[in-house]
């Protein structure tokens, strides 16, 4: 068996015939293996769905009860026959509960590891090497251009500026799945501990993060705050709202937006970001380059993200590579759609 027999593009996302499976399918499918719990990647309406437990739980917390026919969790380094084939999750790295899927058929291994980053994070498990043949690897910052360094410098920035301006408040926008989570716990170690406050669509994760284990300090709702009060604070929003006349309840805000796109100067700008913070729950190019070659696999497939440098890169280095040309997955750290009804009142 080849491994494009084993997992095989297709629309509805990445199918394992052998085990009767989709991996994060983009359509309903009757089983589905979901690595990890953004909205592009879990979907609602599957019929049986098999991912880490906290996956299972931030599907519930965003879809609702009923989010799949039947759920099924498993654990890290766990294995599970589907079918004709094996399979294991390992931790990604990338937010809570974030797995890499190794499917084994006979003597081939296939990573699909989903998103990920080798970068620290106090908030997840941190990323697993998995040696196998084929690694199946996102590019989201797939160009040499990317390099992240180091997220607490970022956030030794956002600390300088509200020390500098104390009359007015820090808006930072933060994709509200575990970027979020994990700019509070840096400013945590960075030694702020005054209350930091979130926008309504973030409460419900955050509490689960906090309900997981992850200290995170006082936390508080902005939500009815007056604007006086807000002087000299921090508070964490989903993207979306920054650029929003949601902003008019903060006095003269600073925004700020964690993101690896930060690094792209225009970026920052066309937003209307005035401090850039460069975090990211991608690997950059460094990471997707080092992760790449320490798998030992001898083959590549390269998807969502600039697939093409990461594709060449790979063969210059003697590895079989190419795209999977994968739809329906979107760009995290830049927008974030929030699900009907989690919102919420801001
Ligand atoms: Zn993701
Ligand atoms: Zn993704």
């Amino acid at each position: 068996m080849r491994p494009q027999d084993i997992l095989t593009p297709v629309p509805a996302g990445l199918c394992c015939k052998a085990g009767g499976f989709h991996i994060d399918p983009v359509r309903p499918v009757e089983r589905a293996l979901i690595t990890h719990g953004h909205s592009d990647h879990a979907r609602a309406g599957h019929g049986a769905v098999l991912a880490t437990q906290e996956t299972l739980d931030i599907m519930r917390l965003r879809y609702g009860e009923n989010f799949a026919g039947t759920a099924q969790a498993i654990r890290y380094g766990e294995a599970i026959r589907l079918g004709d084939v094996a399979v294991k999750f390992h931790p990604a790295g990338h937010v809570l509960g974030s797995a890499q899927i190794a499917v084994s058929c006979k003597d081939i291994c296939i990573v699909a590891s989903g998103d990920y980053k080798d970068a620290p994070d106090p908030t997840c498990a941190p990323f697993e090497l998995v040696p196998c043949d084929v690694f199946i690897t996102e590019a989201t910052f797939g160009l040499p251009v990317f390099r992240h360094g180091h997220a607490a410098d970022e956030v030794k920035k956002l600390l300088v500026s509200v020390a500098l301006f104390p009359e007015r408040a820090h808006l930072v926008g933060a994709y509200s799945l575990g970027k979020a989570q994990r700019v509070i716990a840096l400013i945590r170690e960075a030694g702020y501990d005054a209350p930091i406050y979130l926008h309504g669509a973030m409460e419900k994760i955050t509490r689960y993060y906090e309900a997981k284990g992850v200290p995170l300090g006082e936390l508080r709702a902005v939500r009815g705050m007056k604007k006086a009060d807000l002087a000299g604070t921090i508070t964490l929003a989903p993207p979306s709202a920054t650029s929003d006349i949601w902003t008019r309840r903060f006095p003269d805000p600073v925004t700020a937006f964690a993101s690896g796109w930060m690094r792209v100067r225009a970026r920052a700008r066309q937003r209307g970001v005035e401090l850039p913070l460069v975090i990211s729950d991608h690997a950059d190019w460094d990471g997707l380059t080092a992760t790449i070659q320490a798998t030992g696999a001898s083959e590549v497939w390269v998807t969502h993200g600039q697939e093409d440098a990461l594709v060449h890169w790979s063969r210059t280095k003697g590895l079989a590579a190419r795209p999977l040309d994968l739809v329906g997955y979107g760009d995290e750290e830049e927008n974030e759609t929030l699900p009907d009804g989690e919102d919420g009142p801001a």
